[in-house]
């Protein structure tokens, strides 16, 4: 007979299989390893895994037979088909109550689908989120799990064990039914481009508008880091400008300035538009990666197309550089606001029940967009469960409130230089446009029903829709 002592098994030993696999092992799971390419097991125990307690299988048989029931099976394989070719396999090999969790970057709607076709079979499935890269993956992700809740009980202790910690907080909770997991994953990445682009623009005005040098960039990033800016991304930003090369120049310099994107941005921006949820900032910020990449383009237009005399800021550099940080802060805050409307619409749509403080914590260690801010929307949420716009919180809403006067005058300065802030000034143009109890909406109703009779409400009669003869004519 043979022993079953494996806690889970994990699919995929690419470098966030493997990894996983070394981080469960560490906190005391036994874990059996398999892999598409059976070779790889081998070399994995021999290598890596070597001296652990984890188990080699040779076959998806051989893997199943070695596990505890209720068995847990974890995929971390390239999203897309691998996924479903795994999964069609592994249905007859298990029983009703089993559970299949794929932790790769699948798109939510696949897991909305699977999450069904496996409960119609009894089997329990869930789509994790999981962020923080290699090193994440090693040492504390930020796990991010959806789908059949039953499964949550079965999964919770090797799940929060393995995730990175906020003190004692682990940065893993239950997100919500089907695809929520991987939902709010795609939400993460979104946010996770916006704040990068902000960071981008930190660093084109400082270097075009203030002519600094990498090393004094550097040094303002640091006294950031310090504030309520603090974060992974202005950590490694600081240190990326730092990074001097073999021949002792600075390596950031020679790069390439055509941004590369795999798709988790613009799935973002898809579903703002999907489920009519004003976005800007993220899309702005996968627009911004689509412009850099028409580099030859931008080279040619350079030389035709003119801009201001100068892009030199003459007033008090001291000042601008803090107007800087303040204009970075308030754009953040609105980035992230947009980013939970999104959540908060979507959950609408598939009547997902979120827990958003539960995902802001979820954030707040472990992953790419870790932050000291993220705490506070924790706060926020935690305060008000319900809240409606990360705006409206009163710790929000002071912030922007204080930042705000340095945040329009670093828009219209970089206006006036021609240097380009495209998640900036629309985080702005949101914020204006969200504030205001009117907007000229009125006119883009009467143009409508102008030239197509698509009716118009009267502000007095709500619900009562009427077609004017503009023209007068019959
Ligand atoms: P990956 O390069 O995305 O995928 C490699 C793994 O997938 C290998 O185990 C490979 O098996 C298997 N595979 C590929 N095509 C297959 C197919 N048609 N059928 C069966 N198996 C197939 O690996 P990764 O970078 O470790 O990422 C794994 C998942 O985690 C992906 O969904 C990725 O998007 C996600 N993720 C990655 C990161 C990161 O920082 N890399 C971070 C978060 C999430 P063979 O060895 O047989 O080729």
């Amino acid at each position: 007979l043979l022993e079953k002592i494996g806690d889970i098994a994990l699919i995929g030993l690419a470098v966030m299989g493997q990894n996983l696999i070394l981080n469960m092992n560490d906190h005391g799971f036994t874990v059996v390893a398999f892999n598409r390419t059976v070779e790889k097991v081998d070399k994995f125990l021999a290598n890596e895994a070597k001296g652990t307690k984890v188990i080699g299988a040779k076959s998806l048989e051989d893997m199943v037979s070695k596990l505890k029931k209720p068995r847990r099976v974890m995929l971390l394989v390239k999203a897309g088909p691998a996924v479903d070719d795994f999964i069609q396999k592994l249905v007859p090999l298990l029983e009703k109550g089993d559970i299949i969790i794929d932790g790769g970057n699948s798109e939510y709607r696949d897991s909305n689908r699977r999450s069904r076709e496996l409960a119609e079979k009894g089997l329990l499935f869930v789509g994790s989120g999981v962020s923080g890269g290699e090193d994440g993956a090693r040492y504390g992700p930020s796990l991010m799990p959806g789908g059949a809740e039953q499964a949550w009980p079965h999964i919770k202790d090797i799940f929060q064990s393995i995730s990175a910690k906020v003190g004692k907080e682990p940065c893993c909770d239950w997100v919500g039914p089907e695809g929520a997991g991987h939902f709010v994953k795609m939400v993460h990445n979104g946010i996770e481009y916006g704040d990068m682009q902000l960071i981008c623009e930190a660093y084109n005005l400082m270097k075009d508008a203030l002519g600094m040098n990498q090393d004094e960039m550097a040094n303002v990033l640091d006294e950031w880091n310090k504030g309520e800016l603090n974060s992974f991304l202005i950590e490694i930003s600081r240190d990326i400008l730092k990074f001097k090369d073999s021949d002792g120049k600075y390596l950031l310099e020679k790069i390439r300035d055509t941004a590369g994107q795999k798709g988790t941005g613009k799935w973002t921006a898809i579903s703002a538009l999907e489920y009519g949820v004003p976005v800007s900032l993220i899309a702005e910020a996968v627009f911004a990666r689509c412009l850099s990449s028409l580099q030859e383009e931008r080279i040619q237009a350079s030389k035709q197309l003119k801009g201001p005399d100068t892009s030199k800021y003459t007033g008090d550099k001291k000042a601008f550089l803090n107007d800087i940080k303040d204009a970075l802060y308030a754009s953040k805050i609105v980035s992230y606001a947009q980013g939970f409307m999104l959540m908060r619409e979507a959950a609408k749509e598939f009547g997902w029940k979120l827990n958003f403080g539960g995902i802001a914590l979820m954030w707040r260690g472990g992953c790419i967009i870790r932050s000291v801010f993220l705490g506070d929307i924790k706060k926020a949420f935690d305060k008000s469960p319900d809240l409606s716009n990360l705006l409206l919180d009163d710790f929000f809403k002071n912030a922007i409130h204080k930042c705000q006067t340095s945040w329009r005058k670093v828009v219209a300065t970089a206006v006036t230089l021609g240097i380009p802030t495209p998640a900036f000034s629309t985080a702005l143009a949101f914020y204006d446009g969200y504030r205001s109890a009117r907007l000229p909406a009125n006119f883009i109703q009467a143009q409508r029903d102008y030239f197509g009779a698509h009716t118009y409400e009267l502000l007095d009669k709500p619900g009562t829709f009427i077609h004017t003869n503009w023209t007068g004519h019959g």
